[in-house]
């Protein structure tokens, strides 16, 4: 019922040799309009601004994601039984799109604009006319399966524990992706003996308790990525800038005072729902003209944030503490500035792993050579030990460099 591609697609990739293309339906998804677009929007936001190799795309990610999940329904022999060809294609198609709604500048645009992309993932996957006949075209009611895999409503649970769970193809490919592209190579892991150690009991993806060190490996690479990597404080600073010059522009706009040339920006700091046209414009080539116009504007916040975001001029910082941030602010207001802009706050906390926490997909499930299946970190010494120390936390105040 689904047609296979004349001969398969193979595409070259760094992390994973060669992504494999082989239905019909696949291919056509990677070459619509929304998909090429993820080639506009990169992997990292702010952590490209520490590790400069660090610019690969959602396009690639994407791509990754669909690879893992197709191994994983074609080479893991539990899996393979499990599902159905409908259900498998499924998978596949929901690990391909499922940041097909991202917006620019990872979650910093997010938290601005008040979108959620997972959102406007579901509502690419069942209104745009493109994609939506692409899918029903292919088979009808695939366009709802597909989103009701991102959405966790599949009928079938394995099928969301394959895209999105503690130990699934998302985390797996963004992990070993951005640990190449930025060089960190103590965020890889070996993600072949994980594959070889998963399995299916109950309906709930498992592994075997011989893959337990493999698994810690994994846990240990997102603990190390997230603190060198994504809450690093200079790619921290760089997102908390991006938001700070859309509450600048969300100030103007209130007040009437838009500036030129940002137009495209314009629906995203009203906060209103989009529409998916407003939506596809908003890529970080648009972006990135607007930042460029905004350096000419005639509002000096707004003129100055985007000119050191363009020119990497970023905040520097400092602990958060009373008696540090009153010398601070003291200073900056000396100096004219207006703390609203100039002085933020962030703090940020990780656990690598957060034990079951009632939620379907919330843990991940050891078989033990006993028959008997434990939570990882009852089966685990270090995933323990990680569990039960404190978690990790920085809390910071940025600002401008002193001249
Ligand atoms: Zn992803």
């Amino acid at each position: 019922m689904f047609r296979k591609t004349d001969e398969v697609k193979v595409l070259r990739d760094p992390v994973h040799g060669y992504i494999h293309v082989d239905y019909e339906v696949v291919w056509q998804c990677i070459n619509s309009a929304w998909f090429q677009r993820l080639r506009r929007i990169r992997q990292l936001g702010g952590a490209y601004m520490v590790y400069h190799t660090a610019d690969h795309t959602r396009f690639g990610h994407s791509l990754g994601v669909y690879e893992i999940v197709r191994r994983m329904v074609s080479e893991v022999p539990d899996i393979s039984k499990a599902l159905n060809e409908r259900e498998k294609v499924t998978a596949m198609l929901a690990g391909l799109m499922h940041d097909i709604g991202h917006g620019p500048y990872s979650h910093a645009f997010e938290a601005v604009s008040g979108t959620s992309h997972e959102e406007y993932t579901c509502r690419i996957i069942e209104e745009d006319p493109e994609i939506s006949s692409i899918l029903e075209n292919t088979a009808k009611g695939l366009s709802k399966d597909v989103a009701d895999v991102i959405r966790h409503k599949s009928e079938n649970p394995l099928l969301p524990q394959l895209v999105s769970s503690q130990l699934d193809a998302d985390r797996m490919d963004y992990l070993l992706r951005d640990a190449y592209f930025t060089g960190t190579t103590y965020g890889s892991f070996d993600i072949e003996r994980i594959l070889r150690v998963l399995r299916v009991s109950d309906g709930r993806i498992v592994i075997k308790e011989s893959g337990t060190y493999a698994v810690e490996n994994y846990i240990m690479s997102r603990y190390h990525m997230y603190w060198q990597v994504y809450y690093h404080p200079t790619a921290r600073v760089y997102e908390l800038m991006l938001r700070d010059l859309f509450t600048r522009l969300k100030d103007l706009e209130k007040e009437g005072r838009w500036p030129e040339g940002a137009e495209v920006l314009r629906p995203a700091v009203q906060r209103r729902s989009l529409s998916l046209d407003e939506y596809f414009a908003l890529d970080e080539n648009a972006c990135g003209y607007a930042f460029a116009c905004l350096m000419k504007a005639e509002d000096p916040v707004a003129r100055d944030l985007a000119e050191r975001l363009m020119n990497r001029r970023l905040f520097q910082f400092s602990e958060n503490n009373p008696a540090n941030n009153r010398r601070i602010r003291a200073q900056l207001k000396k100096k004219g500035y207006d703390l609203k802009y100039y002085f933020l706050k962030d703090e940020v906390d990780q656990r690598p792993y957060v034990p079951y926490s009632g939620k379907a997909n919330g843990a991940i499930w050891v078989r033990m050579h006993t028959g008997e299946i434990l939570e990882l970190s009852a089966a685990s010494n270090i995933v323990s030990s990680l569990v039960k120390g404190p978690a990790g936390s920085d809390n910071r105040v940025y600002y401008p460099e002193a001249d």
